[in-house]
C-alpha cells in the first residue's frame, strides 16, 4: 500500500468522481516528506452537488424501518472489525500516527459503533397520558435532513465514528469533509460503506479546504454542521451557521493540565506522561501540555521525566519498534519550533531540546520534533497559554492543589485535566473543581468511553453540543411534540367543557 501513488477522490451519490474542479494538493508522508499522492481541493459547486445528493437520498433513508437502518450500522461495525488492520495502516501512512496508536484509534471506532447499535433504545420518545380527557401528549425524536461534518487531521477515524453512525443511524444523510492532510482513512472507509451496500447518497465525501464548508452556510439542503478542529475554525463555522440558521456541534482546541501531587505514584505518572505528552507526537486534543507539580516531588519528578524523555525513540510511523512518529507537516514543525524559541525568550528553562533529533537516514526529510521539556514555566507565558500541538511539555511549580485548580480555572481552554494522587480528598476536590469538560484521575489521557459524552468547556467547545453518548442522539434529532385527542368513532365526543382548564390551555393555545 505504501508504494502506490494515492489518488484521493470525492464520492457523491454513489459514484467516485474522477475529477474535482481540476485542483489538487500533494499528499505527503510526514515520516519521509515524500509526495505519496494527491487530494482534490473541491470547489463550492461540488460541495453543493454533494448536499443535493444527500438531500435526494433523505426521504427514502429516513423512512426506512428502524431495524433495516440499524442493519447497516451492524454491517459497518462488522466491516470495521474485519478491516481493522487495513484502516489502521491507512491512518499510519498519511497522518503518520504510530501504527499501534492507529490500531487503537480504529478499535475505539469499533466501540463507538457498538454504542451506535443502541440507537433504537436511545431514540425512543416519551408519552404523557391523560393531560386532559382523552388527550395525550407524545414527544418523538425525528431526524432533520442533511448534516455535514468537518474533520481535523489528527483523528480521521475517530471523528468519522463520532459523526456518521449517529447521524445516519437516527435517519439523516451526510456529507463529510476529511482533512486534506489525512484523507486516506475515509477513502478506505467509504469503499467499505459501498461494499456493505449502503444506499447511494446516504454518505458523501468531499475533499478540500474551508471553501467546501463555506458553501454549506447558505445551502438550503443543509440542516446542520459539525466540526472537530481548532477553536478559531469552530468560531468561524459558528458564525457561518448562525448566519445561515444551521444547527452546529463544534469541538475546539485544547491546552490540558496534569497535576502531580506529593503522593503521586511516580512510575505510573512518568509512564502516563510519555503516552499522553508524546503519543501521536503531542497532536491529541487530550495530550498533556502543562504539568503542575508540588514542591515536595518537583526535583525527583523533573529528573525522572527528563531521563525517560531522552529514551524516546523516533522514526517511521509504520515501524512498531519506535515510540514516536513525526508531526503532520513542515508547517506544523515550524510552528512548534517557533514556540520553543518563544519559551526561551520568555525566560523558561529549556531542560530538554527536541529540535535536532537523531533519526534513521530514510527519515531525515520527515517532520520530526523530539520530546522537549521546559521547566521554570509560569502560567502567564505563551507556552503555557497557547496550544502548541506538539511534543513540548511545560513544567510549572505549584504550591498546593488550590494553586493548580486556580491555574486551570484561569485558562481559556477547558478540554481535559488530570491529577495523579492516592488521596481521596484531592481526588474528589479535583473532580468537583477542575474547570474542564473531561477529568482524569491517575490516567494521562482522560478520553471518556463512548457511552458517555466527549467534549470540553470554555474555549474548547463552541456552543453546547458534545459528541458520543446520548448527546449525539440529541444533536442529530429534533424533538417534536404531538397532542393527540382520541376520538371514539361510535361514542359521544362532545367538546370539552369550558370549565376544564387543562383542555382549554392545551387545545385553545
Ligand atoms: P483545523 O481547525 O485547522 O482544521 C480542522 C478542519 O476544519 C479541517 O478539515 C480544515 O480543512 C477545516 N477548516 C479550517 N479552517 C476552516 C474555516 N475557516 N472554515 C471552515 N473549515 C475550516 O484543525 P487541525 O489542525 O486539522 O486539527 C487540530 C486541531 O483540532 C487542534 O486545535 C486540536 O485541539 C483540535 N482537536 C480537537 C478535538 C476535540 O475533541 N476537542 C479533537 C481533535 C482535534
Amino acid at each position: 500500500m505504501n508504494a502506490q501513488y494515492i489518488k484521493i477522490k470525492n464520492h457523491i451519490d454513489g459514484e467516485w468522481l474522477e475529477t474535482s474542479n481540476g485542483e489538487y494538493e500533494p499528499l505527503r508522508n510526514p515520516s519521509t516528506g515524500a509526495v505519496i499522492g494527491e487530494v482534490p481541493i473541491s470547489c463550492q459547486e461540488i460541495s453543493r452537488q454533494a448536499t443535493a445528493a444527500a438531500a435526494a437520498a433523505y426521504p427514502a433513508w429516513s423512512s426506512l424501518p428502524l431495524p433495516k437502518r440499524m442493519d447497516y450500522i451492524f454491517k459497518i461495525h462488522r466491516a470495521v472489525e474485519d478491516n481493522l488492520e487495513m484502516l489502521a495502516q491507512a491512518i499510519a501512512i498519511d497522518q503518520a500516527k504510530h501504527i499501534a496508536e492507529a490500531r487503537g484509534e480504529v478499535s475505539r471506532v469499533i466501540e463507538i459503533l457498538q454504542m451506535a447499535c443502541s440507537i433504537p433504545a436511545l431514540i425512543q420518545g416519551e408519552t404523557v397520558q391523560g393531560i386532559a380527557n382523552n388527550i395525550n401528549g407524545r414527544l418523538i425524536k425525528a431526524p432533520l435532513g442533511v448534516f455535514c461534518g468537518v474533520a481535523p487531521f489528527n483523528f480521521p477515524a475517530l471523528v468519522f465514528g463520532w459523526f456518521i453512525p449517529f447521524a445516519i443511524g437516527t435517519g439523516n444523510t451526510f456529507v463529510y469533509k476529511p482533512s486534506t492532510e489525512s484523507p486516506l482513512f475515509m477513502q478506505k472507509m467509504m469503499q467499505l460503506l459501498v461494499n456493505i451496500g449502503l444506499p447511494k447518497g446516504v454518505v458523501n465525501v468531499v475533499h478540500g479546504d474551508r471553501e467546501v464548508v463555506e458553501a454549506w452556510y447558505e445551502d438550503n439542503n443543509v440542516n446542520g454542521v459539525c466540526l472537530v478542529g481548532s477553536t478559531p475554525t469552530a468560531k468561524a463555522i459558528a458564525e457561518g451557521c448562525g448566519r445561515g440558521g444551521k444547527k452546529a456541534m463544534l469541538l475546539g482546541g485544547a491546552k490540558n493540565f496534569l497535576v502531580a501531587m506529593e503522593d503521586a505514584p511516580m512510575d505510573l505518572l512518568i509512564d502516563n506522561i510519555l503516552m499522553s505528552g508524546y503519543g501521536s507526537a503531542g497532536q491529541r486534543c487530550l495530550a498533556i501540555s502543562n504539568i503542575a507539580v508540588v514542591p515536595e516531588i518537583y526535583d525527583e519528578f523533573v529528573a525522572r521525566l527528563l531521563e525517560a524523555s531522552r529514551k524516546v525513540t523516533l522514526g517511521d510511523a509504520l515501524n512498531p519498534d519506535i515510540f514516536m512518529g513525526p508531526v503532520i507537516s513542515s508547517a506544523a514543525k515550524e510552528r512548534i519550533l517557533n514556540y520553543i524559541d518563544i519559551g526561551q525568550e520568555e525566560g523558561a528553562t529549556l531542560a530538554l531540546d527536541g529540535r535536532n533529533p537523531k533519526l534513521p537516514a530514510e527519515n531525515h526529510d520527515g517532520y520530526f520534533v523530539a520530546p522537549t521539556v521546559f521547566t521554570d514555566v509560569t502560567p502567564c507565558m505563551r507556552i503555557a497559554k497557547e496550544e502548541i500541538f506538539g511534543p513540548v511539555l511545560s513544567i510549572i511549580k505549584v504550591g498546593c492543589i488550590d494553586g493548580a485548580l486556580r491555574m486551570i480555572r484561569n485558562h481559556d481552554m477547558g478540554n481535559g485535566a488530570c491529577i495523579f494522587t492516592q488521596n481521596s480528598y484531592y481526588t474528589e476536590k479535583f473532580i468537583n473543581e477542575a474547570d474542564v469538560g473531561m477529568v482524569g484521575v491517575n490516567v494521562g489521557v482522560c478520553a471518556p468511553h463512548p457511552y458517555l459524552p466527549f467534549g470540553g468547556i470554555k474555549g474548547s467547545l463552541v456552543g453546547n453540543n458534545k459528541v458520543q453518548g446520548k448527546d449525539a442522539i440529541d444533536f442529530f434529532t429534533q424533538s417534536k411534540v404531538a397532542t393527540v385527542r382520541v376520538v371514539n368513532p361510535k361514542g359521544n365526543n362532545a367538546a370539552a367543557k369550558p370549565a376544564d382548564a387543562n383542555v382549554r390551555s392545551c387545545v385553545a393555545s
